[in-house]
This record gives C-alpha cells, sequence and structure tokens, in this order.
C-alpha cells in the first residue's frame, strides 16, 4: 500500500491551515518525526491484516504509520478540528487504507467496530492511565499494544513489587497482563517540545485474567485503599474498606496474606487472594 507519513514541515502545514494551536490539556504533543513513527509501529508488532485502535490519532503521524504496515485503523480523538481531518489527510496520504474515526471523549467509548486486536497510541499525558485501563477493561479482543506515556507513567505501569515506584496503576495494570519497557524517545521528536519525557510500553494479555467483573472490581477496590494509605500496613490501610482494623486483620488472615505487610509488597495475585476472601 503507497503511503507517505508526515515530517515536521506537513504537521506545521496541517496545524496552520486548521488553526490548530496546540493545548496542554488535551496533551497534544505530535510527533513529527517519521523515524520514531516506525519504531513504535515496529515494536508494536503490527502487521498487514491487523486491527489496530488508536487513541488520539492528532494530525496523523502515528496514524499513517499503523495502515502503512498494512493494519486496518479505529482511531478515537476527542478534538473536533483533528478528527475532521484525518479523513481528509489520509485520502492524500493514505488513499487505499481502513480508517475509521470515532469524534469522542476515549473514556466514553463503549463500543468499537471491528473488535481490534492491538493498540497503539502515543496517549494524552494527563489521562494516559485511565484511558488505558478503560480500553482493557471494555475491550477484551484487544490482546497487546504499545503505548508511548511519560516516562514516570510507564515506569509505573511495568514496575514489579517491592520497586519504588510500584502503585495502584502497577498492580491494577498486571490484572490485566505482563508490561514492559519497550525503548524511550527523545524529547526533540515532539511539536510542541515537551517538558517531560517520554517511553514506550509493551503490554500482552494474559491469556486468561484472574477471574470475572465483579471480582475484578472487588480487587481494584482493595488496590485503591492499600495505595490510598501507602506507608500503612494493610490491616490498618484496609479498615475502612473493612469496617475495623479487626475485620481487615481477619480478611487479610482468611486471605492467607501477613496483616503487617504494606500494600506495595503484593503483587496482583495477592491483591485478588484478599479480593476473592471478602
Ligand atoms: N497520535 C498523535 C501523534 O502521535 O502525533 C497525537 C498524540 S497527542 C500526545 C494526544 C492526542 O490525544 C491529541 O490529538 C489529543 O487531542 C487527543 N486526546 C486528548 N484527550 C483525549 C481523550 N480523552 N480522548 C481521545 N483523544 C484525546
Amino acid at each position: 500500500m503507497s503511503v507517505k507519513l508526515l515530517g515536521p514541515a506537513e504537521i506545521r502545514d496541517l496545524a496552520e491551515l486548521l488553526d490548530v494551536t496546540p493545548t496542554k490539556k488535551l496533551g497534544q504533543n505530535f510527533v513529527i518525526d517519521a523515524n520514531t513513527v516506525r519504531k513504535i509501529v515496529k515494536v508494536a508488532h503490527v502487521e498487514a491484516g491487523d486491527s489496530v485502535v488508536e487513541i488520539g490519532p492528532g494530525l496523523g503521524s502515528l496514524s499513517l504509520g499503523i495502515v502503512e504496515a498494512g493494519a486496518s485503523l479505529v482511531a478515537v480523538e476527542i478534538d473536533g478540528r483533528l478528527a475532521a481531518q484525518l479523513p481528509a489527510t489520509f485520502a492524500q496520504m493514505a488513499p487505499d487504507a481502513k480508517l475509521t474515526v470515532i469524534h469522542e471523549d476515549a473514556m466514553k467509548i463503549m463500543e468499537l467496530p471491528d473488535e481490534p486486536t492491538r493498540l497503539v497510541a502515543n496517549l494524552p499525558y494527563n489521562v494516559s492511565v485511565p484511558v488505558l485501563l478503560h480500553f482493557l477493561e471494555h475491550f477484551p479482543s484487544i490482546r497487546s499494544g504499545v503505548v508511548m506515556v511519560q516516562a514516570e507513567v510507564g515506569h509505573r505501569l511495568a514496575a514489579e513489587p517491592g520497586s519504588k515506584v510500584y502503585g495502584g496503576p502497577s498492580a491494577k495494570a498486571a490484572w490485566y497482563g505482563a508490561w514492559r519497557i519497550a525503548g524511550t524517545v527523545s524529547r526533540q521528536v515532539f511539536w510542541p517540545v515537551p517538558n517531560v519525557d517520554s517511553v514506550l510500553v509493551g503490554f500482552e494479555r494474559d491469556t486468561e485474567e484472574p477471574g470475572d467483573e465483579a471480582l475484578r472490581g472487588r480487587t481494584f477496590d482493595i488496590i485503591d485503599a492499600a495505595f490510598g494509605q501507602r506507608r500503612k500496613m494493610l490491616r490498618q490501610a484496609l479498615s475502612e474498606l473493612c469496617g475495623s482494623s479487626a475485620q481487615a486483620t481477619e480478611l487479610l488472615e482468611r486471605a492467607g496474606i501477613e496483616p503487617t505487610l504494606r500494600g506495595e509488597q503484593l503483587g496482583i495475585a495477592e491483591f485478588v487472594s484478599i479480593a476473592r476472601a471478602s
């Protein structure tokens, strides 16, 4: 398929045409470097015939890389000007590509066409974790993906129990599968240049999740309580959720977890055990 990628000049021309000044509120830092786009698509193992969902296509830099690899694309964009332009950009740069644009807040998306199997995105920084968890929760067809996020967030998503940056997002992400840091990205590949570093994070969904929706909800409530009071022992951190510290201790003992441990010491399997015992 013949596809042209966007470079710095095309990105600026498009922004000028649309009278777009990138906004911080929507995390609008556009990738202006074709090599970075190809690197993301390669690390994500996007292949011909894949069905990919992208959150926040912006002016289309990464979107064009995804279809260049032969995938079909569903792109969800909150900014009406950008969503409206994307089909026109594709008509010029990738006329044969299969593209569906959804103009909506990604957090509100409950249905997608095509049952995408991969998620590939340069996520808006301010909502990257909630948006990611929302898509993993609602779209089990998504089996793997690569997202570009702020470096701190990426290291948190991929952290193991006991590490300094391990927290609620790490434990929740682990419910869905395995996460890894898949590369770093220079600030210079963005326009405007952000004041934070970015990394690529890859994930593979486990073939079987630890349980059903009700169990996931209970597990996530326990994770929130455990990390809400990160420095406290579990028997104290879970006391409000359980009614009292004594009831929290009882629950933890039923689950076979030492009540004097802290949340940062537990992996997802232990959080699930507590939820099962509750
Ligand atoms: N993918 C493009 C690129 O790599 O150049 C743009 C990435 S930019 C970091 C993030 C994009 O997400 C912007 O286009 C922004 O408008 C969009 N966005 C921000 N919040 C969103 C939301 N809640 N739902 C969907 N898109 C959102």
